[in-house]
């Protein structure tokens, strides 16, 4: 079976690759547009007409948008914002391509010798129709189908045949390992019996019992039970994506440094930020602009062959297919997650606004399973994922260079922004003023500039994705987005703005930051866990469960699985100090004693160690204390934007024979997906509970979070400064052999409500 848009998206495609920045309605809009169109057709019009036609084995379903039998004209609804001759010739003739198969297979339905086919381009601001209209006969339209046919006959029996191959090989698959490690075969049979039922699981299960291998291995084991099409696995961070991929070629017994090829049956495909796959950052998605753009089309076949027979695409491995045929990396990845089994990404090509996986899967009918890992970072990294800020130096910067033809919208925005400043003014210039909705007249203004600049950009195409109109452009969309799914689920508030850079307009008025700050994600990822072919959100820190659920607003029947720590608590000395408090008003006091306990800790068992802060400010001014005391302990620090090199630095310290003592930010860079097995890290102080600061956006968000679950400081402080703490901690143990001490430097570690939440495992003692 084969949907006509699939059909021809694969074999009617030609020439070259066409992102530029074409001001393109939303898919409610295209709705609303459609539905605009056919409301103004007599009454013997048929809307959304469902054809169905076998050709060459084929079996071939779409849906027509509108018949008119009296004219005998089918219609091909496109809605579009701008002057339609800016429409690419190629994008129109993919669409006479659709339409033609709908006029076929109408005629072969009705026994029609011939019809009209109208393109009808409905421009959503103005409401004007330009209809491109052909006649067609019958027998032009079969020679069209029986030409996309024969193109796509042999792809889809290679496809089918490599189904059927690879639901044998899974059935086939065994672990890679000689036996499961303690916890890891209950974690794997958790997600295989969650899966096979088609439901969702949170799987809280401790570092070191190997995660990653076993939910890949149960929810590939599990993909033939249901025909489920596709597998994708999401991580927070680049770590976590090379792990999955490692297990993959553990699991196909694949290793590229020792001469063996990828022979298992499955495709696995790794997904990068279209930055990273980029080869010419200096270009513009477009022909006329980069090269690997160029007649993109015209060459992707052979690449998506090439793609399709190597199996394995990795990050370098698709760039070598990519390069070879001279397409761009990243569009061929897209393009090959049409044909992928496995697809191995970040949490946004599923979760984003506008993500592109679901997207495809809902138009392809594909069915799909989900595994999450790290899950506990799914709730933060959701919420910015559903807000948007504008600021107003980047706009003043673009009103002071803008093209004359945008300074009429762009002078309409600037006075809805005055506006909103006088506002703030009048409510007393509060470091947050909370408003009930987006302003709406700010709203309407960016609404009409964001049309004139996508006006504006598909007429200068020499312009590139990362030129300053085009970056605000894209972040005035997104705000715009967030604004339309406004609810009690998201704050509207206007705070001040830093001071503007050097040489930017300053304005008389301080116009204010304007926030749309997403504060519980779940409605809107509700829609995200419906149809799944099972999903499991996994982690080493999903305590309490019911946070992540209700954030997320997880389904009622989702499973819930927690693997016991196969660590022994006496490999893990866990001490408590209640003489330390690192309150705010409580630092400088916390500080000498807190370096006299470190220096003792050293002194009594020399290695590697971490100590984390809650800020940069705190972790200086303890190091400081640490260097003042007691000189001869080797130090080193985290530092604020440290980039990769530095990072690695940091870590290449932590060596078997190390001694020291590594500063580091609670919840940054060195607080989880780090590991440092053995000698190289030996103990951990945590001086902070990892409470989030108090100021007045936490503190909405703990209102709002307690007029909708009813534990708003849990929620907003208390969950998530632990599960922080415990990932920190649990760089200490990583394998049975490991034995290390964790200080846990604060009193507030003795309430009953924190002690709750460490791991059941640990024994935490006071110290003396
Ligand atoms: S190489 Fe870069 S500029 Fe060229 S099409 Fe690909 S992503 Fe766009």
């Amino acid at each position: 079976m084969v949907a006509v848009r699939a059909l021809c998206d694969f074999a009617a495609r030609s020439g070259d690759l066409d992102l530029r920045f074409t001001p393109a309605p939303s898919g409610a809009e295209g709705v609303a547009g459609h539905g605009e169109v056919t409301a103004r057709r007599g009454a013997g019009y048929q809307r959304e007409v469902p054809l169905v036609r076998q050709h060459a084995g084929l079996h071939i379903q779409g849906r027509a948008d509108g018949w008119d039998p009296d004219a005998r004209r089918l219609e091909e609804i496109k809605t579009h914002r701008g002057d339609p001759a800016l429409i690419a010739p190629n994008r129109q003739a993919l669409h006479r391509a659709q339409a033609m198969v709908y006029g076929w297979m109408l005629c072969e339905q009705l026994g029609l010798e011939g019809l009209e086919i109208a393109i009808v381009y409905f421009n959503i601001d103005t409401g004007s129709e330009t209809p491109q209209v052909q006649w067609h006969t019958a027998a032009d339209l079969r020679a069209h189908v029986q030409a996309l046919c024969a193109r796509y006959t042999a792809w889809a029996q290679q496809e089918a045949a490599q189904r059927q191959a690879r639901e044998a090989a899974l059935r086939a698959l065994a672990f890679p390992f000689p036996d499961f490690r303690a916890g890891q075969r209950e974690l794997a049979e958790a997600v295989y019996r969650t899966h096979a039922n088609g439901r969702l699981l949170m799987a809280q299960a401790p570092t070191g019992i190997g995660k990653t291998a076993a939910t890949l291995f149960a929810a590939l084991k599990a993909l033939p039970l249901r025909g489920t099409d596709k597998l994708f696995y999401l991580t927070a961070r680049t770590t976590g994506r090379q792990l999955a991929l490692d297990a993959l070629a553990r699991l196909g017994g694949f290793h590229p440094a020792a001469g063996r090829r990828w022979t298992l049956p499955l495709r696995v495909l790794e997904r990068v930020a279209r930055e990273k796959a980029c080869e010419h950052p200096d270009k513009a998605c477009h022909g006329e602009s980069c090269p690997l753009a160029r007649g993109f089309y015209d060459r992707l076949p052979a690449a998506r062959s090439e793609a399709a027979q190597a199996g394995w695409l990795d990050r370098e491995a698709l760039r070598r297919v990519a390069l070879a045929h001279q397409v761009c990396p990243y569009y061929l990845g897209q393009e090959m997650l049409r044909w992928t089994d496995v697809a191995v990404g970040d949490y946004n090509h599923v979760f984003d606004l506008g993500a592109h996986w679901p997207a495809l899967a809902d138009e392809n009918g594909w069915t799909t399973a989900l595994l999450v890992d790290e899950a506990h970072n799914l709730i933060d990294r959701a919420r910015s994922m559903y807000s948007a800020t504008l600021a107003p130096a980047p706009f003043q910067q673009l009103r002071a260079q803008a093209p004359a033809a945008l300074k009429k919208p762009l002078d309409r925005v600037h006075r809805a922004w005055n506006a909103l400043a006088h506002e703030r003014q009048a409510r007393g210039q509060a470091e947050l003023t909370v408003l009930e909705a987006p302003p709406a007249e700010f709203a309407a203004a960016l609404q009409a500039l964001g049309s004139a600049i996508g006006d504006h950009l598909a007429q200068h195409p020499e312009a590139t994705a990362d030129d300053a109109l085009s970056r605000w452009h894209f972040d005035a969309l997104h705000w715009q987005r967030v604004a339309e799914l406004f609810d009690s689920h998201t704050l509207c508030d206007l705070s001040a703005a830093p001071p503007a850079p050097r040489g930017t307009a300053r304005t008389r008025l301080d116009q204010p930051v304007l926030s749309l700050r997403n504060l519980v994600p779940g409605p809107l990822l509700q829609a995200r866990w419906c149809g799944l072919h099972g999903a499991t959100l996994f982690s080493a820190t999903l305590a309490p469960m019911d946070h992540l659920a209700e954030l997320l607003a997880l389904p009622a029947d989702t499973l819930r699985c927690e693997v016991p720590s196969p660590f022994d608590p006496a490999q893990l000395a866990v001490r408590i100090a209640p003489h330390i408090s690192t309150r705010w008003s409580d630092r400088l006091t916390s500080l000498t004693p807190m370096a006299d306990l470190m220096a003792a800790q050293y002194e009594g068992e020399a290695g590697n160690y971490l100590a984390f802060f809650s800020s940069f400010d705190y972790l200086q001014q303890a190091l400081d204390r640490l260097q003042q005391r007691h000189p001869q302990i080797p130090v080193w620090a985290q530092s604020r934007g440290m980039g990769e090199p530095e990072r690695e630095a940091f870590i290449a310290r932590f060596t078997e024979q190390g001694r020291g003592i590594g500063f580091a930010v609670l919840g940054g860079a060195f607080g989880e997906g780090i590991d440092l097995p053995g000698r190289r890290l030996i103990g951990a102080f945590i001086a902070t509970l990892g409470l989030p600061q108090v100021n007045p956006v936490n503190e909405q968000l703990r209102a709002r979070l307690q007029a909708r679950f009813g534990h708003g400081y849990e929620h907003a402080y208390l969950y998530p400064g632990l599960q922080k703490v415990v990932q920190a901690a649990g760089r200490v143990i990583r394998t049975a052999q490991d034995h290390g001490t964790v200080w846990l430097l604060d009193d507030r570690f003795n309430r009953p409500e924190v002690r709750r939440l460490l791991p059941p495992w640990w024994r935490p003692q006071n110290s003396a």
